[in-house]
């Protein structure tokens, strides 16, 4: 009777679940995960967002009864948006480190309610500035580099100085991270603050409900020449390695799911960072949506999809099923 060679057996290493679970270089855990929220200037509001499933724009007065339950759970962290509705925009996005913005009362907030949450706050222009660009534009609309740079880092540290324990640029702007790191450093949080970098942000179609939840879409053109062409690989990769030497503490993929390969890339080039990735709106409104169309269980896939960001390297994931892994990684 033929036999199959030694070498072409391998299912006698995996027959158990528990020998299946030994092959996983990491699993998942709560730790794993940051839950992005949605902060809005009405602070009453709990407005549910209808292209993200189970979302909502909150106010500030009612974080308590959104979050409390969820750290009840297991919750370690959230990164907070900003969503003004109310304010002001100008050329410069000045109500972006209002002190009595949203994202500035949400951060003392947390921090009195919850003192072991671990609070990151998103920073970008493009929620407060009149034509919805991440950074300052020049007459003819394109960026004007070194003070968008300098406004980004303006709005880092006032969150830096209000009490968030990490501060997220997620705008894209050429010398970002070194000025925003020279920030913290010269005023004293050099050492009390992360610096999360969204290094390689790609020019990607999944952030449609982000847009309708941020309110936040360019009034003309569009981010393409901030944010990275979607084939552009050796971008991604000199972005990363830039955002190193800048001094970035956690470098971050975003989206996620196409970009594995970059988050691959991102891991042997910043071996000694921990590496992050978002899973973005418009990937989590797809899981529901395929789960909705019987394509397959949202549970399982959601598994899947957060199993392959670990796989690839990822000790942070930012998702908004955070509150559902909350549950399932208690079963
Ligand atoms: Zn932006």
């Amino acid at each position: 009777m033929a036999s199959l060679d030694i070498s072409s057996v391998l299912q006698g290493g995996y027959q158990h679940p528990l020998s299946r679970s030994w092959q996983a270089k990491r699993t998942l855990t709560k730790e794993m995960f940051m839950y992005p929220i949605f902060v809005t200037d009405d602070p009453n509001a709990r407005v549910e967002i209808d292209s993200l499933p189970g979302q909502c724009r909150w106010g500030v007065d009612r974080l308590e009864e959104f979050i409390g339950p969820l750290v009840l759970k297991g919750l370690k962290s959230v990164i907070l948006f900003g969503v003004p509705l109310k304010c002001t925009k100008d050329a410069k996005g000045s109500p972006a480190d209002d002190p009595n913005g949203p994202v500035i009362l949400a951060i003392k907030k947390l921090q009195s309610l919850y003192p072991s949450l671990y609070i990151a706050c998103d920073v970008c222009l493009c929620e407060y500035t009149l034509n919805g660009h991440c950074g300052i534009t020049l007459k003819d609309g394109t960026i004007d580099s070194l003070p968008s740079a300098a406004r980004i880092a303006e709005v880092a540290l006032a969150y830096a100085k209000a009490g968030a324990h990490c501060v997220a640029p997620s705008d894209m702007m050429d010398g970002r991270i070194k000025t925003i790191k020279r920030a913290l450093i010269d005023n004293g949080l050099g050492n009390k603050v992360t610096l999360m970098s969204y290094s390689a942000k790609f020019a990607s179609a999944l952030y449609g409900p982000f847009r309708d939840a941020a309110g936040s879409a360019p009034s003309f053109g569009d981010r393409k020449c901030y944010q990275l062409p979607p084939a552009g690989k050796g971008l991604a990769r000199r972005a990363i390695q830039r955002d190193v030497v800048e001094g970035a503490d956690i470098i971050m993929v975003k989206p996620a799911l196409p970009y594995l390969d970059v988050i691959q890339d991102a891991v042997e080039l910043a071996q000694d960072h921990p590496i992050a990735c978002y899973q973005v709106s418009g990937e989590f409104a797809m899981i529901h949506a395929g789960a909705k169309a019987g394509v397959y269980d949202l549970r399982t896939m959601a598994f899947e999809a957060s199993e392959s960001f670990v796989r690839a390297g990822c000790t942070l994931i930012l998702s908004y099923f955070t509150p559902d892994f909350l549950d399932w990684l208690d079963e």
